[in-house]
């Protein structure tokens, strides 16, 4: 538009988006803008009374620029627009972006973040460190074993803020979307062995019994950290939402027209009925039988579904509350690797 808020040009989607939006009387070149916008009722008609303030501004020289986030709903569809006005020579430039997914995207992560869950995650080992570092300051030299197992306390606490604060960057600033994966060769059946061999002394201090049945030479094409972080997770889940005398088992099986599967069974709480579908969403962790007093951030199946997709994959689960669940990740069949 020209100083005087006349239109000089305008592109197709402007009109589309002028007809959706309650502008009155096309074609539009030679029509004043502001005019047009002074013409707008309701609740969109405020929002065009502060916009029109915004062109005069940037019209007069008091800004640069000037820029509006507003709702544009239909009954049918929620949008938003960014609306943005800026000085091109003697004109101005009037556009209105269409914004609703990155909207949407941010509504869902300050909404997760808000979750005061995540806070207590996040506050409860720092309590600890805290907590025992002060009282540790208070030993004297005679009383170094308590400090010494105080620091323990305090390692540990420390090791499970940084795993929760590495999974959120994981999830927030989507690093494992965006990350390419380093393929590779990866021998499945010692990735699983070398898993459940770290993960064998939180099994047995939980006494839960671990069986892997993979054949020795079950090798595929993927992204070997990505991998493990997968299977780790899937079988420390196992194991951490079992009971004392529980069992998990874990094992490949490669069928030419499915692909890949491994499987992660267990015989522990299982997840109620309505619960399930909602498990690999950030952030979300299931209630009942127990499962809530377990340690855990809701973030680790979301960065698997993540991960496994981005291998062309699929995970699937299957639980009956108070008997276990079986999780299958389901891997392309080209990335079988056998010699
Ligand atoms: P976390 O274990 O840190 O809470 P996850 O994303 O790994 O997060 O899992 C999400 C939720 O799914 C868990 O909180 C738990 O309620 C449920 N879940 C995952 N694995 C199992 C399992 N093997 N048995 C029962 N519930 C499970």
């Amino acid at each position: 538009m020209d100083r005087q808020g006349v239109i000089v040009v305008t592109n197709a989607a402007w009109d589309r988006f002028a007809a959706e939006n309650g502008y009155q009387g096309g074609p539009f070149v030679g029509c004043n803008y502001l005019e047009l916008c002074r013409h707008i009722d309701g609740v969109e008609g405020a929002q065009a009374t502060a916009f029109v303030q915004g062109v005069e501004d940037v019209m007069s020289g008091r800004c640069a620029k000037y820029e509006l986030t507003y709702p544009c709903h239909s009954p049918d569809q929620k949008r938003w627009f960014k609306g943005i006005v800026y000085k091109s020579g003697d004109d101005l430039i009037v556009m209105h972006v269409d914004i609703t997914e990155e909207y949407a995207e941010f509504s869902r992560l300050s909404g997760f973040l808000a979750r005061t869950e995540l806070i207590h995650d996040l506050r409860s080992p720092l309590s600890a460190i805290i907590g025992f570092a002060e009282i540790s300051r208070g030993y004297g030299a005679d009383r170094i074993d308590r400090i010494k197992d105080n620091l323990e306390i305090i390692h540990e606490a420390g090791d499970q803020m940084l795993s929760l604060v590495n999974n959120i960057l994981t999830v927030v600033l989507g690093i494992a979307r965006s990350e390419n994966l380093n393929e590779v060769r990866v021998d499945l059946g010692a990735l699983l062995q070398g898993i459940c061999r770290q993960l064998a002394p939180v099994a047995d201090k939980s006494k839960v019994a671990v069986t892997v049945d993979v054949q020795d030479d079950f090798a595929l094409i993927g992204d070997r950290e990505g991998l493990r972080k997968v299977f780790a997770n899937l079988i420390g889940n196992a194991i951490k939402y079992n009971r004392s005398g529980g069992a998990v088992w874990v094992e490949a099986v490669y069928n030419a027209s499915n692909g890949i599967d491994v499987v992660v069974r267990d015989n522990g709480l299982g997840i109620p009925d309505d619960q399930v579908d909602k498990i690999f969403e950030p952030f979300y962790r299931a209630k009942g039988g127990g499962l809530e007093q377990r340690e855990g951030s809701g973030l680790g199946l979301a960065i698997c579904r993540d991960l496994i997709g981005m291998h062309g994959g699929a995970i699937q689960v299957e639980s009956t509350f108070g008997e276990g669940s079986t999780f299958t990740v389901r891997l392309p069949s080209w990335r079988t690797q056998n010699d």
